[in-house]
């Protein structure tokens, strides 16, 4: 049998490990400011890589969500708009900072927050609205911000798994008020444990600076809350290669995806992942959903394929909603957000990353193709 195929796994090579001895022999792996060279040169690079004027390293894609909800400065009381499909560290964040997050609900096509879910659920109370890219394919950007506009809300993303996506030939990044993302093990590239946040605005990146340090705008002089959310210069000279392959990268997942999407387009039991024009796809995880009446099956069709050690899997089985800890909070039940409970219940994800070759692309096809034929 082959070996296992997994869902993703980082793509290293010698130059991380030569940037980490480095790091090592010279000593200094971290710095008290959080802005070691090696983190500023990360940052640098980064911020002129998605086209924003300011990029701040974290030490992960939670941390850079939760210290831009903390540098827009809501609270108690403040309500923010996010979808329920998605991993739960989106709606975590804005639970850490203590408002409360409304779920609404998503696009069918893209599985990204729709826009029109979301009038009836703005109030006075509203102050953030965080858009998930979810699988890395951008969501509607046009209408958020015309939304965000009429309601005066800030707009953070959820980039964790959008890096190298595209939205009308902008990178994701330069687009919100404030953009993050993730270098966790598998995402697009990865520092380990990493994530980054990525502004316009100065002021705002100041803040992040601060919060990234305990709250402190000169080494011991705390002026807010704050966190310990430093990179360490490990993780930046890892990333600081990783960054340099993203291209390539990318390209490769995009081609294994068209590689895909061509061999399984006869195929009447799937739906395969959309990319709507304007939108470019940074295919974090290539995503097909079971048709109506097979959606069912989606579970056995899973099991089977890793049977078959091709690490196919479900990206998210239950809704944030109805997490124990959400559901304990009252504020949906099942049948709220009908379009993602479907989701929920039919998605399941293949795998198409860079260390994946045109024969496991032959393979992972015609075993499903197989499986698909006798359910
Ligand atoms: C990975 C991920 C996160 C969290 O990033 P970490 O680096 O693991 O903290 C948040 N949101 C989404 C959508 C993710 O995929």
């Amino acid at each position: 049998m082959r070996n296992l195929l997994r869902i993703n796994q980082p793509f290293l090579g010698k130059e991380e490990i030569e940037a980490v001895a480095e790091v090592l022999r010279d000593g200094v792996l971290t710095d008290k400011s959080g802005s070691g060279p090696r983190v500023l040169q990360f940052e640098r690079d980064f911020a002129r890589y998605v086209g924003a004027r300011y990029a701040v390293a974290v030490n992960s894609g939670t941390a850079a969500l939760h210290s831009a909800l903390m540098a827009s400065e809501i609270g108690r009381g403040d309500e923010v708009l996010l979808p329920s499909f998605t991993f739960s560290a989106t709606a975590g964040s804005v639970m850490m900072t203590g408002a409360k997050p409304v779920f609404v609900d998503i696009d069918p096509k893209t599985y990204c927050l729709r826009v029109d879910s979301v009038e009836g659920k703005v109030s006075s109370r509203t102050t953030v609205i965080m858009p998930v890219h979810l699988y890395g394919l951008p969501a509607d950007m046009g209408r958020i911000r015309e939304l965000a506009r009429k309601h005066n809300l800030v707009i953070i993303e959820d980039a964790a798994q959008a890096l190298g996506a595209e939205y009308q030939d902008k990178k994701i990044g330069a687009i919100g008020d404030a953009t993050c993302f993730s270098f966790y093990g598998v995402k697009n590239i990865t520092t380990g444990e990493g994530g980054m946040v990525t502004t316009n605005d100065h002021e705002l990146a100041e803040k992040l600076r601060s919060i990234r340090v305990h709250g402190e705008d000169r080494p011991y002089w705390v002026t807010r809350l704050g966190h310990n959310y430093r990179m360490s210069e490990i993780a930046a000279s890892i990333g600081i290669v990783q960054l340099k392959k993203l291209p390539s990268f990318l390209e490769k997942r995009r081609k294994n995806s068209s590689y895909l999407s061509k061999r399984l387009s006869d195929s009447k039991k799937l739906d395969l992942p959309a990319e709507p024009e304007g939108r470019k796809h940074s295919w974090h995880l290539y995503t097909v959903r079971m048709k109506g009446a097979n959606a069912g099956k989606r579970n056995k069709v899973v099991e089977k394929l890793r049977a078959k050690n091709i690490g196919a899997s479900v990206y998210y089985e239950t809704p944030v909603h109805l997490l124990p800890l959400y559901r304990k909070m009252g504020n949906l039940y099942k049948g709220d957000l009908l379009e993602t409970e479907r989701a929920a219940r039919q998605v399941f994800s293949l795998p198409i990353h860079p260390m994946v070759g045109q024969d496991d692309l032959d393979e992972l096809s015609s075993v499903l193709e197989k499986i698909l034929i006798r359910q």
